[in-house]
């Protein structure tokens, strides 16, 4: 069937929009790609590695990259855009716990003291952690707390007479953990801390607590710390956990931006309570999230190429006397593989939303409260989605898949990692729906009364509306339209879904913190309606805005696709609440297998837009050539010369 399967579409106009911000920092990308190849920095190949040689590999590995002299705290907040291109350029370059271990002396360490210290800080430490000469890590989990940083038992206690912090590990569960960067090589961490001032529980504050001497290496006295152990990914970061006994360190280590003690010893803050300052301190560092949306689109990218190309060269069974049949040919193929592969798509149109609205959302509090909200939405949904795709990638991929030289492993466990990091979806979902409720009640609050009755009636009229729930004519169902209002109809139902059960737990009696947690199914819900919804508004927004015309036409197919087969399934709450007649749906199922067909011919230079290093991999079943057999057999060394 699948004869004909040229690039037909211009693959630079596609990865400029693709790559949309950061395609004024194309030259900055190729020029560090450069620099790394010409200075032999590689991607370590950790199949057979034991753990300590693999965080030394790793270690050496971003102690090369550091002494290249891009790398720059300082980027984060004057060029956050180089910043990313940069690692955009490391990708698929040097091995990811490499990566990760930039991202948390760069962006978890020096970002914190970047946005939350003060001059003194940045003079003090920054050019130390440009030249790597100092290694820093983000202490903030605790054996006992980790999405609830609140509760963090760690106390910092003030010491007026020398004006120093006296840091303790009260508790067992007090002890810090899975702090990154620390086990073998830190000599620096943020630490994230319940101050005590003359009694009084001031809240989680962050300080800056030297480890070790970054000489001899030696942990400093009063600091115990040892590696969290062997892990399902990022084995190349040494990861510890660490206990302070009585342990000493100045004043003006308290990172000091919202709230200080002056040398006279006093406590000082414009914040107006504890709560408020840590919301504050956190939002500081929206940076970090944006990056696990970054790496798990970029991940899917190159496990989609891998198995796509792999799709398009392996053939199993066929009529005889004919060429067996291309495996992309088969709809259980084909039927998943190219909606995850407009799924991705879309994905990275919000990813470039957020990139793009980074500098802006920190120009007011409301601003940067709607952007973290979208950012942990879209977080949660791309890790949840990157990696149950991973797992059916290796799978089309058959035994093939199973090799570590086709990377599915290594990156299932790494992207792993990132689901949990940061925050969990449960969590991160609940952030985004406070936020969307909240921002309700403030537009009922001005509509009152009469305009909520006439959101109910809308809906009401929508679901009653046989020409609605029926019509499904193909130009209708493909409409930009239909997906929208299919979209919203679904966040709007939802959120009077979320309220209604709400009040109902209220009317039993509960307590708000009762009522919310027997709500979380619907909450969770509410957050991923609109998520899905934020996601199509912007890809459809990306599209108006593309004027090559082909290059329009196959990025409106992927949408629709998108759009359709999100739809399809969740065809039960769309079925439950009358808003899709059976006929229909079937309909909407019918559209989606036609648009994987017409985009079947573009997939591959779909995936030529992108501009990995993908060679540093040397992922046999992802060649560009599709000569998988030969690819394979050079990795494995089986001999074939004289055939
Ligand atoms: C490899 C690795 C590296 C790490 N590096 C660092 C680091 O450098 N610095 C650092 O400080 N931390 C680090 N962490 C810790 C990481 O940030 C935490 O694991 C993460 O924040 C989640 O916290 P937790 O593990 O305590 O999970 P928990 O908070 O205990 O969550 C466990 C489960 O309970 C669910 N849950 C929790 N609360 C709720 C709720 N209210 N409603 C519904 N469900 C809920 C979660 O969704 C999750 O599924 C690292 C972790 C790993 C694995």
């Amino acid at each position: 069937m699948t004869q004909n399967f040229k690039p037909s579409i211009d693959i630079n106009v596609l990865y400029r929009i693709r790559n949309g911000p950061l395609k004024d920092y194309q030259s900055d990308i190729d020029e560090f790609q450069k620099l790394i190849a010409d200075n032999r920095i590689k991607y370590n190949e950790m199949f057979d590695v034991d753990m300590k040689t693999q965080k030394r590999l790793t270690n050496d590995t971003v102690k090369e990259i550091c002494k290249l002299g891009k790398m720059q705290v300082q980027l984060l907040k004057d060029d956050p855009k180089k910043m990313l291109a940069y690692l955009y350029a490391l990708f698929a370059q040097i091995e990811f716990s490499a990566i990760a271990k930039i991202v948390i002396h760069f962006q978890l360490f020096g970002g914190t003291i970047l946005e939350v210290g003060t001059d003194y800080h940045h003079q003090k430490y920054f050019n130390d952690i440009n030249n790597f000469n100092i290694v820093g890590g983000f202490a903030m989990t605790e054996m006992g707390h980790g999405s609830n940083v609140r509760q963090i038992e760690t106390t910092s206690t003030y010491d007026l007479t020398t004006k120093e912090f006296v840091i303790n590990s009260p508790s067992l569960s007090s002890t810090k953990f899975w702090i990154g960067n620390v086990s073998m090589f830190g000599t620096h961490v943020v630490l994230f801390t319940k101050l005590i001032f003359q009694g009084q529980d001031k809240g989680v504050h962050v300080i800056i607590v030297p480890l070790r001497d970054p000489v001899t290496m030696e942990v400093y006295k009063g600091i115990q710390l040892g590696d969290c152990g062997h892990k399902v990914g990022w084995n190349g970061i040494d990861n510890a956990w660490i206990r302070f006994t009585n342990y000493r360190v100045p004043r003006e280590n308290l990172l000091n931006r919202f709230a200080t003690i002056t040398e006279d010893g006093q406590y000082l803050t414009n914040i107006s309570s504890p709560n408020k300052l840590f919301q504050i301190t956190i939002s500081q560092l929206v940076f970090g999230r944006l990056l696990y949306i970054f790496g798990p689109t970029i991940f899917l990218a190159i496990g989609l190429k891998t198995a796509i190309r792999y799709a398009f060269s392996r053939r199993q069974f066929g009529e005889k006397g004919k060429p067996e049949e291309l495996i992309i040919d088969y709809p259980t193929h084909n039927r998943v593989l190219l909606p995850m592969l407009a799924t991705n798509m879309v994905f990275e149109f919000s990813r470039n939303w957020i990139i793009d609205n980074l500098q802006e959302s920190s120009r007011s509090d409301e601003k940067r409260e709607e952007y973290h909200s979208i950012v942990s939405g879209v977080k949660a949904m791309v890790c949840e989605f990157t990696i149950q795709s991973v797992s059916k990638l290796r799978v089309f991929c058959g035994g093939n898949g199973v090799s570590s030289y086709n990377y599915f492993g290594a990156m299932r466990n790494d992207l792993d990692v990132f689901q949990t990091a940061e925050g969990d979806g449960a969590v991160l979902y609940q952030q985004l729906s406070k936020f969307l409720l909240s921002e309700y009640k403030k537009w009922y609050k001005k509509q009152g009364m009469t305009g909520y009755i006439m959101k109910e009636v809308q809906t009401f009229l929508t679901t009653s509306n046989p020409i609605h729930t029926h019509y499904r004519s193909m130009p209708y169902l493909l409409s930009n339209e239909f997906h929208h209002h299919a979209f919203l109809f679904r966040f709007e139902k939802t959120r009077s879904i979320v309220i209604d059960h709400l009040n109902q737990c209220k009317g039993k009696g509960l307590s708000f913190l009762q009522s919310w947690n027997a709500s979380l199914i619907q909450v969770v819900d509410l957050a991923k309606t609109y998520t899905h919804l934020f996601i199509l508004e912007n890809a459809q927004r990306t599209i108006q805005k593309v004027t090559d015309p082909i290059t329009r036409h196959v990025l409106n197919d992927i949408v629709r696709l998108y759009a359709l087969y999100n739809i399809e399934q969740d065809v039960g709450f769309y079925r439950n609440w009358n808003y899709l007649s059976s006929g229909k749906a079937l309909a909407i199922s019918e559209a989606v297998g036609e648009l994987c067909n017409t985009l079947k011919p573009y997939a591959l230079s779909i995936l030529d837009s992108h501009k990995f290093h993908e060679d540093s991999l040397n992922i046999p079943l992802a060649k560009k050539d599709l000569d998988y057999v030969k690819h394979m057999a050079d990795r494995v060394g089986i001999p074939y010369s004289s055939l």
